[in-house]
């Protein structure tokens, strides 16, 4: 696998369910790599959208890496580390999980003047091993959130069961799409290396790929 073929896996699931491949933004996960692997897999074929799911992680290579980069921040996220993300203007935070949360990162990014664009995460399938709100608590966080000047909810993140089988994943996304219909939410960030066409099938906007995009290509 890498850049090349994720992007034709994108451009065949479209193809499927007669959407443009444009409608769906392709982030690289780049969490456990190096900066200068990052530069060679990544950046050098065109993927600026990049995310890390740690903030200390991300601020080791945020500084190295060159300032064009759409950074999206998908991991667990303590309230006394936005200030971090505030700082360096990250422009998507997909894990959104409490109002004190999205207070936080108001504060934060008034305090930076920057604006977040944030995605309210949801634990659909209601595991206890997973982050985000239960989908009946979104109606809440939105409405929190709809006065805060620097917070703009845009959609919805979810993450699929752990599982072998990409099919198994369809169910969780068709429901937070769903949801992010009955919000009037635009954006839907789900699927990963395993399921990202099925994800696509389903509407997401925009599908979080990491492993798939390092692993080398199979020769032979
Ligand atoms: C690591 C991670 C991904 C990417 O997972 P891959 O299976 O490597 O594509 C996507 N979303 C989140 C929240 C992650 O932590």
């Amino acid at each position: 696998m890498s850049v090349a073929s994720v992007r034709s896996g994108i451009v065949a699931a479209c193809a499927r369910v007669g959407r443009e491949p444009d409608s769906v933004r392709l982030v690289g996960v780049s969490k456990g790599h190096e900066p200068d692997e990052i530069e060679r897999v990544l950046l050098a074929e065109g993927v600026h959208d990049l995310a890390e799911n740690r903030v200390q992680a991300w601020r080791d290579k945020v500084d190295v890496l060159p300032n064009d980069v759409t950074w999206h921040f998908i991991g667990s996220l303590q309230r006394n580390k936005v200030k971090y993300l505030a700082a360096r203007g990250v422009a998507w935070v997909h894990s959104l999980n409490s109002v004190r949360l999205a207070e936080e990162l108001e504060r934060q990014g008034a305090r930076h003047d920057h604006v977040f664009r944030v995605l309210i995460e949801v634990n659909v399938a209601g595991e206890d091993a997973k982050q985000g709100v239960r989908p009946e608590d979104v109606g809440v966080l939105l409405d929190a959130a709809r006065p805060l000047e620097h917070v703009q909810v845009r959609g919805l993140m979810a993450m699929a069961p752990f599982s072998d089988e990409p099919e198994d994943a369809r169910p969780t996304f068709q429901t937070l799409a769903s949801l992010a219909d009955a919000w009037g939410l635009e954006e839907r960030s789900m699927g990963m290396s395993g399921d990202y066409e099925v994800a696509i099938e389903e509407g997401a906007t925009m599908v979080r790929v990491g492993s798939a995009l390092f692993t080398p290509e199979a020769t032979g």
